[in-house]
């Protein structure tokens, strides 16, 4: 951790909206490494409120929104499914209380840009949780391009295809409602971690989906799209629920050089990213800080009134955007225009 990275940073009093698996194994823990207090924890069963509370040391176990928005907090963290994000956010941030929201934003566009505005307006930071421009490894990527390394960027891949845990096998597969399917789920990771690295925006995507082993119906668990960027760049994605083998990488191919970025489309802090030119191979040398957490300081700093959160409400748009017009395209077999 940099003195940057902590100088100025509000220590955040959160209040927890959703029991969930990320909030419990990978946010509790990155909250309170970087000063957090967490006030409390909201959950929709009585049951599964006062356990979460109890097994994460955490104050208040509670069913009821106001009663935790009412609590001595800065901000709320919410991740709950995605069609909640929406409601809470506005509560939140009627309540006078900062937001990092999950992705996707919401199911629809419209209630995702209404919370974004309604934050804006309130002077209120409002961030969401795409971790992946957090990591080392595409961090090196975006230096790389930004100093001209790759000459111009043309091409980009990347493969995310992973196997859901079957402790996650719920809602995802199931409920179209709740923003189920690979698309919203990971496609949106995807787009925001392209964002970053090239600095530029999608301007339309082709979808192909495929309904293979996990779900059914109309929901997908697997996708490939190609996404066109404002430059010309053309990417590929490729996002599945149901490959146990396939390992994940994300390579930007460019006029005078190509970054191969590998097992770099994770939560951890790992990964190798190798820059090859005309002068050969160099493996770039990449910070290992965990995601969420370097996520988190900025979030303090933008709190305190320095900089932006690393990912924005408007980040947020622009891959809830770009993921809806996929699942679209994926409908229709037709190209879709992506803007917000
Ligand atoms: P979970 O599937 O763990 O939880 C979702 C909801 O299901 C919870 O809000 C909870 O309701 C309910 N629930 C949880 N456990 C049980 C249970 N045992 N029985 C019945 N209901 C239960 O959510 P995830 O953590 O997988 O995802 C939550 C959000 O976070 C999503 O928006 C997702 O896209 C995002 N996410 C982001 C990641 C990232 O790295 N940025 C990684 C993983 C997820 P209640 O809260 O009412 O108790």
């Amino acid at each position: 951790m940099t003195k940057t990275e902590t100088a100025n940073m509000r220590n955040i009093r959160w209040g927890l909206i959703g029991a969930t698996f990320i909030a419990r194994d990978w946010m509790i823990p990155a909250f309170r490494n970087t000063g957090g207090t967490i006030a409390s924890i909201l959950s929709s069963s009585p049951e599964r409120a006062a356990d979460f509370a109890k097994a994460s040391d955490i104050p208040l176990g509670t069913t009821n929104l106001d009663t935790l928005l009412g609590g001595d907090i800065d901000a709320v963290y919410i991740s709950t499914t995605n069609e909640l994000h929406v409601p809470q956010a506005l509560a939140a941030i009627k309540a006078g209380k900062h937001v990092l929201c999950e992705k996707p934003l919401a199911v629809d566009f419209a209630g995702a840009r209404e919370m974004v505005e309604a934050a804006a307006t309130a002077g209120l930071v409002f961030a969401t949780n795409h971790h992946l421009r957090n990591s080392g490894a595409h961090r090196a990527m975006r230096e790389a391009i930004t100093s001209g390394r790759i000459g111009r960027p043309l091409f980009a891949k990347v493969a995310h295809a992973r196997y859901l845990p079957e402790f996650l096998q719920g809602w995802r597969l199931t409920n179209p409602e709740k923003g189920a399917g690979v698309i919203l789920d990971i496609t949106t990771h995807d787009v925001d971690s392209l964002r970053h690295i090239l600095g530029e925006n999608p301007k339309s995507v082709l979808c192909m989906t495929q309904t293979g082993t996990l779900a059914s119906g109309a929901i997908e668990d697997g996708a490939m799209s190609l996404i066109e960027f404002d430059s010309g760049l053309v990417a590929q994605t490729h996002d599945a629920f149901t490959t146990k083998f396939a390992s994940t990488s994300l390579e930007i191919h460019g006029t005078e050089g190509s970054l191969i970025g590998t097992d770099c489309m994770t939560q951890d802090p790992i990964g190798e990213v190798v820059l090859r030119t005309a002068e050969g191979e160099e493996t770039l040398s990449i910070d290992r800080t965990n995601l969420y957490e370097r996520s988190l300081r900025a979030f303090g700093r933008a709190v305190a009134g320095i900089g932006e959160p690393s990912a924005s409400g408007v980040d947020g748009l622009w891959s809830l955007a770009t993921g809806l017009a996929a699942v679209e395209s994926g409908r229709s077999g037709q190209r879709v225009a992506v803007y917000i």
